[in-house]
C-alpha cells in the first residue's frame, strides 16, 4: 500500500505545506491529518437492521455511517450507543510531510 492511501476510500495530501486527508474518489479535503475525517463527514444514522441480517433493531445502538460531503462515497461506518460521541478509529500525529 502506497504511503499516500490513508484506508479504500481515502488519500493523504498536501494542503498548505501539512498533510491533510482527501476523499480518493473526489478530492475533497476533510481535514488535517491530525484530525478524524469522521468529523468532518456527512454523518447518517440508521437502525441496526438496515445493516444487514446480522443485526437486530435496538433501543440503545444505531449504525453510523460516513459519506463524502463532496461525492457521497461511504467510506467508513460505526455501530455506536446513540448519543455517544464519534469514535477515532485511525489517528495520525504527524502533520507534516514526508519526503
Ligand atoms: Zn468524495
Amino acid at each position: 500500500m502506497s504511503k499516500e492511501v490513508f484506508s479504500e476510500y481515502l488519500k493523504f495530501v498536501e494542503k498548505h505545506g501539512v498533510r491533510a486527508i482527501a476523499c480518493r474518489k473526489c478530492d475533497h479535503i476533510f481535514c488535517y491529518s491530525n484530525e478524524d475525517p469522521k468529523e468532518f463527514a456527512r454523518v447518517k444514522e440508521v437502525s441496526l437492521s438496515s445493516a444487514g441480517g446480522l443485526y437486530y433493531d435496538s433501543d440503545r445502538f444505531l449504525f453510523r455511517q460516513f459519506y463524502c460531503p463532496e461525492c457521497g462515497t461511504m467510506f467508513g461506518n460505526d455501530v455506536a450507543e446513540k448519543g455517544s460521541p464519534i469514535l477515532w478509529e485511525t489517528k495520525i500525529d504527524k502533520l507534516g510531510v514526508e519526503n
